[in-house]
């Protein structure tokens, strides 16, 4: 018989499992640090990673707040070469007001620039109205919608389900006689159909202007959309097809819009956020600590709340001013976090995290009982987001760029008078 020795084989730091296991960017990719200094190796399965943190990630990316920071602050996403787009905002309404009293849907472009998308709505019994960013959006719009609408018969598309586990009901809506009805039943897929017209609907709390009966416009990936609140799909087709037969140019009008009212409206899962921050600050321990210090059983709570939501994770906004102005002073275009400590009799000591994202700063604790870290703290991370860098600063290092940030603005103030 012989025995063997053997270097203990890693678990995941947040679930304990044996992996397989996926490098896991300390802070998240699509915040700008996409850094691949910054990686977790062989420390998360890629259960946790991909089947978790990356879609709760995802989530509060595309569809909380923080998408429209992005979207304002960020010109891009995470760097991936030619694809590399600027980061969109999930929402279930966005919408720009207008004249007419009826929204205009909208969407994003660069910088969140909104863009009027080509649209008609039916705003009564015999009345219509339509709208783009410029005469050719039109033109182009109403080629797109003739030649679908002309055809007989319309694949109708209906995404079903929560955002995770999103299946597609395919209606087929057939034409004769220049009516629509709709065939049969209707089926139900993992996939979409590669072409169709999508269905959706308006929100009972939609409440930025008059509902028309029905929309119909395209979105930036050239889809085109189906909007319904009061009339049903086969009439608002029926509606649409005679519109844009009879449409005419003549009656446009181009209308300058200054400092347009956008309206937004997300959904986000209660505590997303929470967990992402929370995540991060898991990520930095283990990043700056090492991976014994994230398995101590104090930090055991956290990482339940995190993988599965509860119990729940609450975060404080940072008021106290002196603190503000501390985070206030990193340099432009960076996020900030920061890993503190209060240390405890018998050498314990409890962590926070601070997370400052385009703009407000947020803390909260991720263990109140843990070993006293064997590194300094405070530590700071700085998130260059439109570089794409990440850059470790200790609390002397903070200091000097603070000292040196105050001494710069007060030669500027005061330098020239001299
Ligand atoms: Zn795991």
């Amino acid at each position: 018989m012989t025995t063997q020795t053997t270097a203990p084989s890693p678990v995941c730091i947040y679930c304990e499992g044996p992996g397989p296991f996926t490098d896991e960017h300390v802070i998240s990719a699509g915040l700008g640090a996409d850094d691949d200094r910054y990686l977790l190796v062989d420390m998360v399965c890629k259960r946790c990673n991909t089947d978790v943190l990356g879609k709760l990630e995802l989530e509060v990316l595309r569809c909380s707040p923080i998408a429209i920071g992005r979207a304002f602050m960020q010109p891009h996403g995470r760097d991936r070469g030619k694809r590399t787009a600027a980061p969109g905002i999930q929402a279930r309404r966005k919408q720009m007001a207008s004249t007419s009293g009826y929204p205009h849907e909208v969407d994003f472009g660069r910088h969140a620039q909104p863009i009027v998308l080509p649209q008609l709505k039916i705003t009564g019994e015999k009345t219509y109205d339509s709208a783009a960013a410029g005469p050719d959006e039109l033109r182009s719009f109403l080629m797109s919608l003739s030649t679908l609408l002309q055809g007989t018969q319309v694949t109708c598309i209906r995404k079903r389900g929560p955002e995770h586990e999103l299946r597609y009901e395919t209606i087929t809506m057939l034409r004769s006689d220049k009516t629509f009805t709709q065939a049969a039943e209707s089926s139900f897929e993992a996939t979409p159909p590669r072409a169709g017209l999508w269905l959706e609907r308006y929100d009972a709390t939609d409440a930025a202007g008059q509902t028309p009966a029905a929309t119909i416009f395209q979105n930036l990936n050239k889809g085109i959309v189906l909007k319904t609140s009061s009339a049903t799909v086969e009439d608002a087709l029926n509606f649409l097809a005679h519109a844009v037969e009879q449409f005419s140019f003549d009656t446009q009008e181009t209308v300058d819009t200054e400092g347009p009212i956008i309206s937004v409206e997300m959904t986000v899962t209660v505590g997303a956020m929470e967990r992402v921050i929370a995540k991060i600050g898991i990520n930095l321990l283990a990043y700056y600590l090492g991976r014994d210090y994230v398995t101590d059983p104090g930090l055991q709570q956290v990482k339940d709340s995190i993988l599965t939501g509860t119990p729940r994770l609450s975060a404080d906004i940072i008021e106290d001013a002196s603190i503000q102005s501390i985070l206030d002073a990193a340099p432009e275009n960076h996020h900030v976090f920061c890993l503190s400590k209060a240390s405890q009799p018998g050498e314990r000591a409890s962590i926070t995290v601070i997370a400052k994202l385009y703009g407000a700063a947020q803390s909260l604790v991720l263990a109140t009982d843990v070993p006293e870290p064997h590194l300094p703290l405070p530590v700071f991370f700085l998130v260059d987001y439109l570089n794409h860098k990440v850059k470790q600063w200790s609390l002397h290092d903070y200091s000097e760029h603070l000292v040196k940030t105050v001494m710069n603005e007060a030669q500027a103030r005061y330098g020239s008078t001299e």
